[in-house]
């Protein structure tokens, strides 16, 4: 199908929205993923401490934000709106271990990623396929739609601003300039919203400093797409498409990287065309979502309280998550787990390693003594996996938590 058969045709639209299924829905999450203990927590002001032995710190917003709700609300609709009909997801629907278990459980079939267990060339008219949240990239919604199936598209609000702006910076003759992580499955689908347009990804200050110099003093072009290989649109050339840029970025990504990225580059147009030209060459939002800021906003708070050691929770492979350990990272002893199995004993820990990107242990990771334990958790991490993670932390100082509450 053309392009413009594609949008006299658009995919059939389902009202999974009714009060009837999203009152069950919600019970049956609740069930899967509330925590008591944590709201509790929350409203005894974040905080839980056994005196003498073990105090713990909640930051003030953490784990599920609404995206995310929304998005496995959705799900959970459709397994119920389609009882007996095969049920697809592209990659998961979340980044978060357990909910994709769960998700797996209900017989929701994956058709990307490390858990594929389908494939789209498999795919018939009226079969029902769940968008993620991150959204998917243009071409594969294209082929879902060409083979008519219905689409359950919980992409986040705030993740198609961003592609309302990479849109306008391409019908404007702007390249795209995305920070965030190329291989992302939400910066896969941005970049392939700027369409005709040109974009390049860019994720480290290193990488953007080489785009600076670029720009500024050019370069040898074939090692500059040698470097930026997977990261840029068909027919990039850095000697004409940096000439006016639009940076853009990942909604989750670090606030203070996001903003030093685009000082740097605007620096570097400035210094290529001057003040008076610089607004035909650069532009800039900030497309960080609200829940990832608050998040950041609240770690940011509790880390300028006294604190021994910092639990972060959530997937491996979330990015919001894993910039709030970065955050803590900088400042304290920080272990980034999945769940509450990682910690092992009073002496042992098994957490994920940012920089060498894999699963390591670390022993002695509990101080003795009298400790403050900060704990937050990213975007994707449900509230049992937190109570759990505190249940178990006050079960290695020897401490039943019912016994706090009461
Ligand atoms: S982290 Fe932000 S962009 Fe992602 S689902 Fe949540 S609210 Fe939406």
């Amino acid at each position: 199908m053309s392009n413009e058969e594609l949008t006299q045709n658009p995919p059939r639209k389902i009202n999974l929205r009714r009060p009837d299924v999203m009152e069950a829905v919600q019970a049956q999450v609740l069930s899967h993923y509330r925590s008591e203990l944590v709201d509790r927590i929350r409203a005894k002001g974040h905080v839980l401490s056994a005196d003498g032995l073990l105090t713990v710190k909640l930051a003030k917003e953490f784990g599920f934000c609404y995206g995310v709700e929304r998005a496995i609300d959705l799900a959970y609709a459709a397994r119920k709106v389609f009882p007996n009909q095969p049920i697809y997801i592209l990659g998961e629907i979340i980044h978060n271990p357990e909910v994709n278990d769960q998700i797996r459980a209900m017989g929701i079939k994956s058709l990307s990623g490390k858990e594929k267990n389908a494939d789209i060339n498999d795919l018939k008219k009226d079969d029902v396929v769940i968008i993620p949240a991150f959204g998917t990239e243009v071409s594969t919604r294209a082929m879902l739609q060409e083979k008519g199936c219905i689409f359950v598209d919980t992409t986040c609000g705030d993740v198609m601003s961003v592609w309302k702006r990479v849109r306008q910076y391409s019908r404007d003759t702007v390249t795209s300039i995305i920070h965030g992580k190329a291989w992302h499955e939400e910066t896969k689908a941005t970049s392939s919203q700027t369409g005709a347009g040109h974009y390049l990804v860019v994720f480290t200050l290193a990488e953007t400093d080489y785009v600076c110099n670029y720009i500024v003093s050019g370069g040898n072009k074939t090692d500059f797409l040698e470097k930026f290989k997977g990261a840029y649109s068909n027919g990039f050339d850095p000697d004409l498409h940096l000439a006016a840029i639009g940076v853009a970025n990942q909604t989750t990504m670090l606030r203070g990287e996001t903003e030093e990225v685009q000082r740097r580059l605007k620096k570097a147009m400035l210094t290529k065309f001057g003040e008076a030209a610089v607004d035909q060459h650069f532009r800039f939002f900030d497309t960080i979502c609200g829940a990832t800021q608050d998040r950041q906003d609240a770690l940011e708070k509790l880390l300028a309280e006294p604190l021994d050691l910092l639990l972060v929770i959530g997937g491996y492979n979330s990015s919001n998550t894993s910039h709030l350990a970065e955050m803590g990272e900088a400042k304290l002893p920080t272990f980034f787990i999945k769940n509450a199995t990682k910690m092992v004993s009073e002496s042992e820990i098994v957490h994920y390693d940012l920089h060498r990107q894999e699963e390591v242990t670390a022993m002695n990771w509990l101080p003795g003594g009298k400790i403050t334990v900060g704990i937050t958790a990213g975007a994707s991490c449900p509230n049992n996996l937190i109570e759990d993670t505190i249940r178990r932390l006050f079960q290695l100082r020897g401490v039943a938590v019912q016994e706090l509450l009461t």
